[in-house]
């Protein structure tokens, strides 16, 4: 009976695991328990390694307005289109993925703040210098707001990071979208300067 009972128990676990591993039939990226089953299991690594990490929490702008205006389908397009944008300026060993809606998550194993905020401000600025082309009359611009946390002061716990990455995008969101917030350690503030514009630190 045990043995039985753990096989079974095995094969359930196996299953859902597959599950959650399953891309995300729109846009193609790992959807939200994956992804943080999978930041969970490397941020414990480079907390391990004592190397850093960084953490970007990502909302497209107004994009119920690009559904009322457009339609879903249209809306479906555009996230497709933001999550190509998105892959062309990771690594291979990034952890993407959906985490809801028009939110996506970036964990960037080994990422200092500094090369953190230099990946997410590339993200928004092609974003918005790349709008999508739908037909010959109609061309959607879409810009997304980042929250951006770093283990040098948010450590390596996931829910702390996390927390801190929400956070900072509320910030942005409230701040005025189209723009990037990072927090920073408090005792030791870190002034994110840049000569791209819209980017203010916590
Ligand atoms: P904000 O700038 O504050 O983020 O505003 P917002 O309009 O982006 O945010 P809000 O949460 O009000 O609306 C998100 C919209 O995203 C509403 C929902 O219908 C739409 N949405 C969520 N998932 C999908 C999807 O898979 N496809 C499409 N087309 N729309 C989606
Ligand atoms: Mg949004
Ligand atoms: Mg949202």
């Amino acid at each position: 009976a045990f043995i039985m009972g753990a096989m079974f128990w095995l094969r359930r676990s196996k299953l859902r695991f597959r599950r959650m591993a399953r891309p995300d039939c729109l846009t193609g990226a790992i959807p939200r328990g994956y992804f943080f089953d999978e930041a969970e299991r490397v941020v414990r690594r480079l907390h391990l390694a004592d190397a850093e990490v960084c953490l970007v929490v990502l909302d497209l702008d107004h994009f119920k307005r690009v559904n009322d205006t457009h339609g879903h389908p249209a809306g479906d397009e555009v996230l497709r289109h933001a999550v190509t944008i998105c892959r062309t300026e990771l690594r291979e060993s990034d952890v993407f993925g959906r985490l809801g809606g028009e939110e996506f998550g970036i964990l960037m194993p080994g990422c200092s703040r500094d090369q953190g905020i230099e990946v997410a401000s590339r993200i928004r600025r092609h974003l918005i210098e790349h709008p999508l082309t739908l037909d010959a009359r109609n061309t959607i611009k879409v810009s997304a707001s980042f929250g951006l946390a770093c283990s040098d002061a948010s450590g390596h716990q996931l829910h702390k990071l996390f927390g801190d990455a929400d956070a900072a995008l509320y910030r942005a969101k409230e701040g005025g979208r189209n723009q990037l917030v990072a927090t920073t350690d408090a005792d030791a503030p870190v002034t994110v300067r840049t000569d791209i514009p819209a980017i203010s630190a916590m």
